[in-house]
């Protein structure tokens, strides 16, 4: 015994932690590929790929410029599979297409993609006619379904009415994910909840504040909450972005009340970047949580 234990503080020696084969890797990752919205100023538009295991799976969001990133990272998208879309705004599925093709360039063989998103309303598609649109039969990009790769596409369209229940819409192998409708101006959205060996990271996509009472209860207990941070508190962006978007200091409230443990915000805005001192000081007041800003290919461990 007291030789086993001479031998293993003598691997320590030799091998410190950081050299040792196949460190342990966290059950979920967060990869941000862009972390801004609608406006070009450095950052992509909203876009992340979730890294379970060790191995990139799911597609949240692909907001132009998520393209790039996917290049710049050197990410495998070969089992990414799923695609959770929050809202069909253009900064947040505008490089759909471009995933698609890169995707299907890099394949060894058939893909199954299933991709949810919310039911149309008003100028906004339901998320299936939208796929549809750029990849079904006469759909803008109908070569792509066999350029490089044979593809189908089965996309389930969620409910959009506040009232909805949160449903868990993926659940194999340990993977759950569940989603709920939030409320985007006359944009039809949802957010979701990822979860992986007891490790939770959600993503509010865009909302204003009318929809915190299905945030916050999707959110329960979550590792991480990616929220979306575009504006100001009141008044410090224009008044009409209020009802699209969720302000600091109730940012801060919901995840208090979600009893998330950390918080990372997002899909950032020109007004936003410089004022984060102020950001961090309203979240503060009501959220002890920490709290952290999103970087284009900041890789985020949750769990573990
Ligand atoms: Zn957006």
């Amino acid at each position: 015994m007291k030789t086993l234990m001479l031998l293993a503080v003598a691997a320590v020696l030799v091998f410190p932690a950081c050299l040792q084969a196949n460190p342990a890797k966290p059950a979920l990752e967060v990869v941000v590929l862009g972390s801004g919205g609608p406006r070009a100023f450095g950052r992509a538009g909203s876009s992340f790929i979730v890294v379970v295991e060790g191995t990139p799976r799911i597609l949240v969001d692909a907001g132009p410029g998520a393209f790039l990133r996917i290049g710049e990272l050197d990410l495998d998208l070969d089992r990414v599979d799923t695609v959770l879309l929050t809202h069909l705004h253009i900064d947040h599925s505008g490089d759909l297409a471009a995933f698609f093709n890169d995707r299907a360039l890099t394949s060894d063989g058939p893909i199954a993609y299933r991709i949810f998103g919310p039911d149309g309303a008003g100028l906004f598609p339901k998320t299936s006619r939208f796929v549809d649109l750029l990849v079904g039969s006469g759909g803008a990009f109908a070569y792509q379904k066999t350029f490089g790769a044979r593809e189908t596409f089965t996309v389930r369209d969620l409910a959009i009415s506040l009232d909805s229940a949160r449903t868990k819409i993926v659940d194999e192998n340990g993977l759950v994910v569940e989603e709920i409708a939030t409320h985007h101006g006359d944009c039809p959205s949802v957010a979701y909840r990822i979860s992986y060996k007891s490790a939770v990271v959600v993503f509010s996509g865009d909302m204003d504040a009318s929809a915190l009472p299905n945030l916050v209860q999707l959110a329960k207990n979550a590792d991480l909450l990616i929220f979306n941070c575009a504006v100001l508190d009141p008044p410090g962006s224009p008044s009409q972005l209020y009802d699209l978007h969720t302000p600091p200091k109730k940012i801060g409230q919901a995840a208090r009340e979600s009893g998330v443990k950390r918080l990372l915000l997002s899909h950032l805005a020109p007004d936003v970047e410089g004022q984060e001192d102020a950001v961090r000081k309203s979240i503060r007041a009501s959220f002890a949580g920490s709290v952290a800003f999103a970087s284009d290919k900041l890789r985020v461990p949750v769990g573990n």
